[in-house]
């Protein structure tokens, strides 16, 4: 089968073509712009060079249709027709309390999704609208909804609930939910894999650190904890994130800068993180660890205070689970910053944790970089999102 997977932000979409018997990528690309001025597709067939095409897409529909037209067309494109898309899997960030598990989207889905769209007003919408789009233009094909929060649903209680009056629990839904589930659940299942284990044996934590970064617990195949909370701001520091802070510095800053709430709220989104702390250095890794190894302060402390958190979680989630048997790192800074690692595993001492520096050096596939005799087999493992949501669409439409 070929499933089509679609990832909808507010004015970019990501898709990838997958066949779901080799579970290879077929072609994939990026619409970016949309809805703003100078907006392109960038395609790519596996097999060949990326393509670039400047082209006006006033709206998700359009980037869709453009999407549709670049994997069809003749010259470059990876299928004959759209009637080799066998199903499509969206990626819907937030299920709130209504989806623990992928679903075939219906017309009841698509109410429940948009239900949640006050817990997600900037990424729901944006799904929704890629959801309708492709109903318009592939009728008739099956779809599935993939939702990132969904793999979290199984916490209990004393984990998801905030130090907050009950009724606005009651009232608003407002508790913890975390995000990042698709890559959780994906990395946690092959690390089982790469042990030799089943799910059910074990304990793991999973540090998903990417431009955005959550940490998830995960005892016996079900997270019990996860570092996100109603909204991706809460738990690590991140690229732009500010991560958990003290509630009452958003006053303070208010009053002191004269700040609006939206305002204060832009500032811990896209200008704290380690780009805030590298004194707007960069929110990047790579930038981050050049600096660091030339000395430069404000980028030693950015890469610090991050790993540092990091390691905070782990040794909470570690007392969550009572013991841990494996420590994942995935995502872009998670997969190919050696540094960060080290300084993460630097602090797990008390596990245990031995860290082999060689390995920690390597990039590519799947890599224990823990020694042969550490207490805690610690690995870094590749996530892979688009293939995660091809299975659930498969599983679910086969
Ligand atoms: P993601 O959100 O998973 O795509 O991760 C993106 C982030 O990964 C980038 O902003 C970088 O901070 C980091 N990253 C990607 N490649 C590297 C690399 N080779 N070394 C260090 N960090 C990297």
């Amino acid at each position: 089968m070929n499933i089509l997977v679609i990832n909808c932000g507010s004015s970019s979409l990501k898709y990838q073509l997958i066949n779901s018997d080799t579970e290879q990528w077929i072609a994939k690309g990026l619409c970016e712009r949309i809805g703003i001025d100078g907006s392109q597709i960038v395609y790519q067939k596996a097999g060949g060079d990326k393509e670039v095409t400047v082209s006006p897409m006033p709206d998700h529909t359009e980037a869709i249709r453009l999407v549709l037209e670049a994997l069809t067309n003749d010259k470059t494109g990876a299928i004959k027709s759209l009637s080799e898309i066998d199903a499509v899997g969206h990626r819907v960030v937030h299920g709130g309390e209504k989806f623990s598990s992928s679903t075939v989207i219906t017309p009841e889905v698509i109410e429940a999704i948009k239900e949640c769209n006050d817990l997600a007003p900037l990424h729901n919408p944006a799904n929704l609208i890629g959801i309708d789009a492709c109903a318009k233009l592939m009728p008739g094909v099956p779809m599935v909804a993939v939702f990132d929060t969904a793999f979290h649903q199984t916490m209990p209680a004393e984990a998801y609930m905030y130090g907050l009056p009950y009724s606005y629990y009651e009232k608003y839904k407002i508790r913890r939910y975390g995000f990042h589930g698709t890559s959780h659940s994906f990395v946690s299942k092959k690390m089982a894999e790469d042990m030799g284990k089943k799910p059910e044996d074990l304990k793991l934590i999973i540090c998903h650190l990417g431009n955005g970064a959550s940490v998830s617990a995960v005892k016996n195949g079900k997270c019990v904890d996860t570092s996100m909370g109603l909204t991706p701001l809460e738990g690590l520091i991140m690229g732009t994130r500010s991560g958990d802070i003290d509630p009452a510095i958003m006053e303070f800053i208010a009053h002191k800068e004269n700040k609006s709430i939206d305002e204060v709220m832009t500032l811990l989104n896209k200008k704290s993180g380690v780009y805030g702390l590298s004194g707007d250095l960069s929110s990047d890794f790579r930038d981050l660890e050049d600096a660091y190894n030339e000395g430069n302060e404000k980028a030693i402390i950015a890469v610090k205070t991050f790993s540092y958190r990091v390691a905070k979680y782990v040794g909470a989630y570690t007392a969550a689970m009572n013991g841990v048997d494996g420590i994942a790192f995935t995502a872009g800074v998670g997969e190919n910053c050696g540094l960060v690692r080290k300084l993460v595993c630097e602090y797990l001492g008390y596990l245990g944790v031995k860290l082999d520096e060689a390995a920690n050096s390597k990039r590519g596939e799947d890599t224990v970089i823990s020694t042969p005799d550490s207490k805690v087999c610690v690995m870094f493992i590749p996530t892979n999102e688009e293939l995660a949501i091809a299975r659930e669409t498969l599983a679910l439409t086969k």
